[in-house]
């Protein structure tokens, strides 16, 4: 198992401390997710309650100005623009402020030409077909003192004078029957008979621009009501000269025409009616009535409302259509002549406040939970290198008592052969002497090693550095280390470049690096029994490479084999003893030389461990 690589008790570790942490952290975000939603359904509820007071107020202020306003139907009501009192008098309809309507639901009777006056000429006109003296027949009637007998010569005898070739004098019989005054030609005013006449000779004599300046002016009197008409009259009239009326008259004489129905079904009422595409509200009661233009309504009563409104933060809408969450209030309910509906000024505010409330926690959650998941993962991470070192040097502890082991048992091994007389010719003795001595060094090399560890990694280790002689001092090692080794077949080749490098040195400790390295290269070649040692010197530094062909390091461990306790994998499953601190004494012993320790490895196919310490120039 690698040291630090997250597998077993170590990612169940993590996997606990995640569960703990996100399984809140969910939790959390759960009930803030719910407690969000319950602010939205409040806040959507507070909506329309604030939409439900205002439609109340709403309410109240209107029914209280229309109610005013009915209690002053009889005597001032309000007068401008597009506010008319109506008065029904009899089958007469009054406009206070006076104005004349387009037309009228019933046109007023007025003095008729009694019939029996003209049969004379008619019949010299219809029976005989004689138009010139049926014309002068008439023309004796236009000097009647009667208005209306005058009216009805003059146009008998116009249609006389037409159908007799004279056009010209049928214009100005025409002419002289709008003089006539206020009488009545079967329903029609005489002078509008006339002055239509009048129209139709110009259309035939082809006097276009006279034609049409009589029309404009007929229009004109038409539309400012010079006569009272009912309502087919005036269309009549209208279409007869191609005139168009105006929309907003039409409205009001359409919204009185209408009330004159409406007040016989029903004696008092409020309503709204749209005549034109213009919506007219209408009060009656009695023999009273109010119109009310949009205009007028929108800044009598509506515009009063808009500091309510706004302070509440609702808009009104009258009669349109509703939505989820408007406070509606209909006509039938109120006895207010529109259905209204609050609804909220700016629905769009409050789902924004929503949704910026909802990002914030969203974030803030999100936030948290990555800190505690960061937290959490610190902490697996931390008791894991701690259990790993813990394991590191419990392995440790084994590694070096089985180290102890060898040499105390051939110590007592040769110590009881002494005891017990088992040495017999001086040949053994010898044999036994050196089999202590080597034992009690190697005893006496591990001890120093372990007080030296213990020393560096208290930081107490003293370097005293000076110039050496790097090719000298490696060869002592090396020959060293060879007379060592002598006895388990093993060799060292050493190869030295001239010059001679010098480096500044603790020879102790530079040799204590290099029997390590030595040793090693020995302990993890099992098949080779050959190692090389070469000393260079390259781009002014010393380099001391110690060569073997054995195991070799895969590349993961490469770095890690220099750290204390770490064993490789293999080192460990061939059974190869070691407790773990040679390359790191290797590491810490070069470093003190401002040196470093390079590493190429392959495994199956060996090692070179290359120390490289800076030359002293
Ligand atoms: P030890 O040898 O006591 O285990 P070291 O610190 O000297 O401890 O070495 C650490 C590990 O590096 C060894 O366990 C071994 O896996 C690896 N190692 C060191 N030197 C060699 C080498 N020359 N060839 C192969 N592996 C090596």
């Amino acid at each position: 198992m690698s040291a630090h690589g997250w597998s077993g008790p170590a990612s169940r570790l993590l996997v606990s401390f995640l569960a703990v942490t996100i399984l809140p952290a969910a939790a959390l975000f759960w009930l803030s997710w719910r407690s969000l939603e319950q602010d939205r359904l409040l806040e959507a509820e507070r909506v329309r309650k604030r939409c439900e007071q205002a439609a109340d107020l709403v309410v109240t202020a209107l029914q209280q100005e229309l109610a005013a306003l009915e209690l002053r139907l009889d005597d001032s009501a309000p007068s401008g623009g597009e506010v008319f009192r109506v008065v029904f008098a009899g089958d007469r309809v009054e406009m206070r402020p006076p104005h004349r309507l387009l037309y009228y639901p019933v046109a007023p009777a007025g003095r008729e030409a009694p019939e029996q006056i003209f049969p004379a000429g008619e019949a010299l006109e219809f029976r005989d077909r004689d138009y010139v003296r049926a014309a002068a027949a008439f023309r004796e009637l236009t000097k009647s003192s009667d208005p209306a007998i005058r009216a009805g010569a003059w146009l008998r005898m116009a249609r006389n004078l037409r159908k007799s070739g004279k056009p010209e004098e049928a214009l100005a019989a025409y002419e002289a029957m709008t003089g006539c005054g206020p009488v009545l030609l079967g329903g029609v005013p005489a002078d509008l008979v006339a002055r239509r006449a009048r129209f139709a000779v110009l259309e035939e004599l082809r006097r276009t621009t006279d034609a049409r300046r009589e029309a404009d002016s007929l229009a004109r009197d038409l539309d400012a009501g010079r006569w009272l008409l009912d309502r087919e009259t005036y269309r009549h009239f209208a279409q007869e000269i191609g005139h168009q009326p105006p929309a907003e008259t039409a409205a009001l004489a359409a919204a009185v025409e209408w009330l004159w129905k409406r007040r016989q079904e029903a004696p008092a009422g409020r309503e709204a009616v749209t005549a034109g595409g213009r919506q007219w509200v209408m009060l009656w009661r009695g023999e009273s009535g109010l119109a009310a233009g949009p205009r007028y309504v929108d800044r009598a009563w509506f515009a009063p409302l808009a500091p309510l409104l706004k302070s509440q933060g609702v808009r009104l809408v009258r009669d349109g259509a509703s939505s989820a969450g408007d406070a509606q209030r209909t006509a039938a309910a109120t006895g207010l002549p529109w259905s209204l509906q609050v609804a909220s000024a700016d629905p769009g505010a409050d789902t924004r406040q929503f949704a910026a409330r909802r990002r914030f926690l969203l974030a803030a959650v999100g936030l948290f939970s990555a800190l505690v998941c960061a937290g959490s993962y610190l902490i697996a991470r931390a008791v894991n290198r701690e259990l790993a070192a813990a394991r590191l040097q419990s392995d440790f502890v084994a590694a070096v008592s089985h180290e102890f082991r060898t040499p105390l048992t051939l110590l007592r091994q040769t110590t009881e052969a002494f005891v017990e007389g088992r040495a017999g010719n001086e040949a053994e003795r010898q044999g036994l002497y050196q089999a202590q001595t080597r034992a009690t060094e190697r005893l006496h090399r591990l001890v120093e090693s372990l007080l030296d560890f213990g020393r560096m990694e208290a930081g107490a280790r003293p370097y005293r550095l000076r110039p050496t002689d790097a090719a000298q001092l490696v060869r002592g090692v090396v020959e060293e280390f060879q007379s060592e080794m002598a006895s388990s077949g093993c060799s060292v080749e050493l190869t030295v470049e001239p010059p001679a490098p010098v480096v500044d040195a603790d020879p102790d400790a530079l040799t204590h690096a290099l029997w390590n390295l030595l040793d090693n290269a020995v302990k993890y070649s099992p098949a080779c029994r050959t190692v090389w040692v070469h000393v260079s010197g390259r781009d002014g530094e010393v380099a001391i490479a110690v060569r073997d062909r054995g195991l070799g390091i895969p590349p993961g461990e490469q770095r890690e084999v220099f750290r204390k306790f770490v064993r490789g994998e293999a080192a460990r499953l061939d059974g190869i003893k070691g407790a773990g601190i040679g390359l790191a004494m290797v590491a810490h012993i070069v470093e003190a030389h401002r040196g470093r320790v390079e590493l190429e490895s392959t495994p199956g196919e060996g090692s070179t461990f290359t120390i490289l310490l800076p030359g002293r120039g």
